[in-house]
Formats: C-alpha cells, structure tokens, sequence
C-alpha cells in the first residue's frame, strides 16, 4: 500500500475505530494459489473494465458494444448486461436498482456460530447456490472508494467508513455462487455457452439477493458491493486462483461465478483456504494459455502485482475482443471450458480431484503429468464439441443462419446452412483468427 494511502487509512481509522495494527489484521493465507507478499493498494473498482468502459475510457468500439449494441440473440438480450432491446426485461437489473430492506431490529440470538454456520449454508443451497464459502473479512478484501454493483446501485449507512473500520464491525464474508451447465459450456465462443454462462449467473444474483435478505431478517447487517469476489472465494475455501485468473473448485472446476458476496455481523465460523491441487496442476498445464485466443493469459511463473503473488492475465486484450465477435457470442469461456478441472461433478471427476489433493506435494508433478495426458487424450487439447439446443446449433459456422426454431430437433446438414459441419465437431473460428481481427481493426 503506499504511504499515502496507509497515513489516510490510519487517520480515518483512528476517527473511527482506532489504529489496525498487524496483530488485529494479520496478512490472511489464502493457500498455495494466491499469496500477499507487499503492500496492496484496495481495489477501486471504478478503475475497472465495465465502469472504465462505460466512460469511454477503453475506445470507441468497446464503448458502442457497451452502451448502443443490442444483441441478435434473445436469450443474450433477457440474460446479460446492457445488450437488451428494454433493461427492465434484464432480471438482473430489477434486482439491483430495487430498493434495499432494512435489517429488522427483532434480532435472532446466535449462540452457537457453528450451527448457525451449517444453517446459512444449508439455505444457501437451498435457494439454489452450488457452492457456499465462509471467509474471515480481511481490510484488504474490501474495495476502496464507493460500493460497487454492477448493473445496479448499492447503499448504505457505512459509505464512509475504513475498511478496518468495516471489517470490525462486520467480521464475515458469505461468498456463495452457482455453477454454470457442463455440457453448455462446450459450446463455448457461441451463443449456447453464453446462455449457460449468463443464466446461471442471473440465477446467483436472485440467490444471493434472497440470502441477504433471510440474513437482514434475522436481525443482522448484510453488505453488498463491498468485497472483492475472488478474494473472498480463495479465502473462504470455495476455490484455488488458476492462471486463467478464474477461481477452481472441487467439484466444477473453473466452471462457476465469483460474484458479489455479502459482508456481515452474523456470527459465523469462517473456512479455511482449499489446497485441491491447482497449484501444481497450472505449474505444467497451460491448456488455457495455448487456447486463449486473445493471448490474455501467461505461459511464465507468477508475478507480483499490486502486492499479491499470482498469474496476472491482461484483461484489456481479453475484453477488447467482444465487439468484434458479438455477432456470434458475447462471453469467450475458453480458458473455462479448457481447464481439465472443468468437468461433469460426477464419480470419476472426484476420484481425480480426490487422487490430486491427497497426493504428497513432492509427488504431484508426475500425477499431474499422467492426469493431463488423459485429459488431452479423452477431452482433447482444445474443446470442439458440437452441442444442439433449443434449435442453436454449434456445428454452423459463425455468420451463417441457424435454425432459431424452438423445439427444433431436425437436422439442416446441407439444407441451406452452408457454414454447417458434419458430425460432432463445432463450428469455432480457427483461435488467432480473431485476434488478428480485432488487432487490425483497433489499430
Ligand atoms: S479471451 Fe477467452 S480464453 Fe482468453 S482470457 Fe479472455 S475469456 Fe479466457
Ligand atoms: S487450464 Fe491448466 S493452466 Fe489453465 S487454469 Fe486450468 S489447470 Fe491451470
């Protein structure tokens, strides 16, 4: 952090709660993926892709993409930000500019935070979360400056208040989220894995806007727009760091959302950071680097940015590419649907998670080895699949028509479609293909 930035934090500080010292706020562990090493300067998520882009700070085609594209597809259109022909048919929208309940002041009493923990996770799932996490609040999880909730609006009578501050009084981060639909993924780079990508991330925002609200029933504060997702996932057990930046869990691999968690003074007892094995597996891996087609994520060792030890994927180059693919698909996943983490959660995925994780640390290179090779040899080293859904094809060449007849299972090989491919390979633009497009464009 720098020095100016620690002197501003201790004079808040000291107006509102005292001084943090190391021994109240001691640098968290956040497992083998992720480490804090150096001074970290909190995230201002006003410096961020999607609020930088909505100023007009990223360039002229990202910013029309952002602001004036509507999507040719209706799913994209009712499912993900800002492509929609009316934003009140965005659920996610409605959800976050609705207006905010207060806490009710009939308060539960919590005497035993174990159960109370096994309680919030049980509801959690129940309504609809795949995976929920407790970490310890920690100052440098929080974002400096304003709340931040993306297509939304977040209030509340703390705004002005330190991180220490914040973190004294509300001592718990619930990172819960959902996961998105395996075999959807593998369309990915198509309008079918971006369905499955954004629905299920619509259904986490309702998930988690229902658990804030049963948490403020219960009589306790529950913050949004204040955590950074990735920091409290790590923390909180639900996943290591990959080096395509993305949080892998156990069951779901990189195939879940890290979105905005809630901040509380529910007593709870936090998890601890995961070791499943990412560590060692990214060290050898990079499917997701070789496949990136934007060249976004690293192939060397981790780096120290902003105080933290990790691989720093260059999200510029990822996001600059969506204006020019948008015809066909709006979220890219390849570096999601690649990883040998990404699997269905079924018998045989957990006995190779369970192989990695309880095998000795010196001794997992070489499994790592052997696990990749089956990867490469029964998944491939790129994912082609073809996938048919709800009249979406992946096996049609991105431009040409697809039938977009719901319910239609008929096959239109050579009917018109002239972009269409034969059996179970999909249709996706050779990797540097659209690298090459949007670089030329750009320049
Ligand atoms: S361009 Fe695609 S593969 Fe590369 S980092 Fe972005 S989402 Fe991942
Ligand atoms: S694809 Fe390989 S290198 Fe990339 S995040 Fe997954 S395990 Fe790590």
């Amino acid at each position: 952090m720098r020095a100016e930035k620690i002197s501003e934090m201790l004079d808040v500080a000291a107006d509102v709660g005292g001084k943090p010292t190391d021994a109240e706020f001691p640098t968290p562990y956040l497992g083998r993926s992720v480490k804090i090493v150096g001074p970290h300067v909190n995230v201002d998520m006003n410096q961020s892709p999607h609020p930088k882009n909505a100023r007009g700070e990223l360039g002229k085609p990202l910013f029309n993409w952002y602001r004036n594209t509507v999507s040719n597809d209706p799913l994209t259109r009712v499912s993900a930000p800002n492509h929609f022909a009316d934003r009140r048919h965005f659920l996610t929208n409605v959800i976050n500019r609705s207006t905010k309940g207060k806490v009710n002041p009939q308060k539960v009493a919590v005497d035993d935070p174990a159960a109370m923990t096994r309680h919030i996770k049980a509801v959690a799932h129940y309504l609809g979360a795949d995976v929920v996490g407790i970490a310890k609040a920690h100052p440098t999880f929080l974002y400096a400056g304003s709340r931040y909730v993306q297509d939304g609006t977040a209030e509340d009578a703390y705004q002005q208040e330190a991180p220490e501050d914040l973190v004294r009084r509300f001592p718990y981060v619930i990172q819960a989220t959902t996961a998105w639909d395996y075999n959807k993924l593998q369309a990915h780079r198509h309008h079918i894995g971006d369905a499955a990508y954004h629905v299920s991330q619509m259904k986490g925002v309702l998930m988690l806007k229902a658990l804030e609200g049963y948490i403020k029933e219960l009589g306790y504060t529950a913050l949004r727009g204040v955590v950074t997702p990735q920091a409290a996932g790590v923390a909180g057990g639900i996943g290591e760091l990959g080096r395509n930046g993305l949080v892998i869990n156990r069951n779901f691999g990189a195939r879940i959302h890290m979105p905005d968690p809630i901040l509380t003074d529910l007593p709870l007892v936090a998890d601890e950071p995961v070791d499943i094995g990412v560590e060692d597996f990214c060290k050898i891996c990079r499917k997701c680097a070789n496949t990136c087609p934007t060249n976004s994520i690293p192939f060397g060792d981790k780096v120290v940015f902003n105080g933290i030890e990790k691989y720093k994927i260059n999200w510029l180059t990822c996001y600059k590419l969506r204006p020019y693919v948008h015809d066909q698909w709006g979220s890219c996943l390849t570096c999601a649907a690649v990883c040998p983490f990404t699997k269905p959660n079924v018998w045989w995925h957990g006995l190779a998670t369970w192989a990695l994780r309880t095998c000795p640390i010196p001794a997992r290179p070489a499994l790592v080895h052997v696990l990749k090779w089956i990867d490469d040899r029964f998944w491939g080293v790129t994912r082609a699949n073809r996938v048919r859904w709800l009249g979406y094809d992946s096996g049609i060449k991105p431009g040409d028509q697809a039938c977009t007849v719901a319910g239609c299972t008929a096959s239109h090989e050579g009917k018109g479609n002239s972009g269409a491919v034969d059996g179970n390979i999909g249709y996706y633009a050779p990797l540097k293909e659209n690298t090459n497009r949007f670089v030329k464009r750009d320049a």
